[in-house]
């Protein structure tokens, strides 16, 4: 666990969250900001600050995050209206938490933005 990271303190059970997926290696939950009807997160239980630091040794956990987000999109009932997975890295990319994860964004039709 990385000190003032807030992830790391939602994987801890130090901040709230509304969890609608855990296993060993990962969470999701609902973004407290939801850009589109459906907003959800979904991050390593491991600290990792962004993809500039992801390595080859994340190579399965980083499989693990993208395959899980589709089956937590379908949960969510995104399947077959669509949705956008989207991975900021960095300031251009406006990157605000500095532990990586997953958006899965759904619910209408998006733009060309992040939302
Ligand atoms: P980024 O801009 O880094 O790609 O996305 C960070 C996301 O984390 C934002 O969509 C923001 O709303 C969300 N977020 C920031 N703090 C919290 C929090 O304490 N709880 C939850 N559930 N989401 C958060
Ligand atoms: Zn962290």
């Amino acid at each position: 666990m990385v000190q003032d990271c807030i992830f790391c303190k939602i994987v801890a059970g130090e901040i709230p969250s509304k969890q609608v997926y855990a296993d060993d290696l990962i969470i999701a939950f609902h973004d407290i900001s939801p850009q589109a009807p459906t907003h959800i997160l979904v991050i390593p239980r491991k600290h990792i600050s962004d993809m500039n630091e992801a390595s080859a040794e994340d190579q399965a956990l980083l499989g693990h995050m993208m395959l899980r987000a589709g089956e937590i999109a379908a949960e969510a009932g995104l399947a077959e209206s669509g949705y956008r997975l989207a991975l900021n890295t960095g300031p251009d990319a406006r990157q605000s938490v500095f532990h990586i994860h997953l958006h899965i964004l759904g619910g209408r039709r998006l733009t060309g933005q992040m939302g």
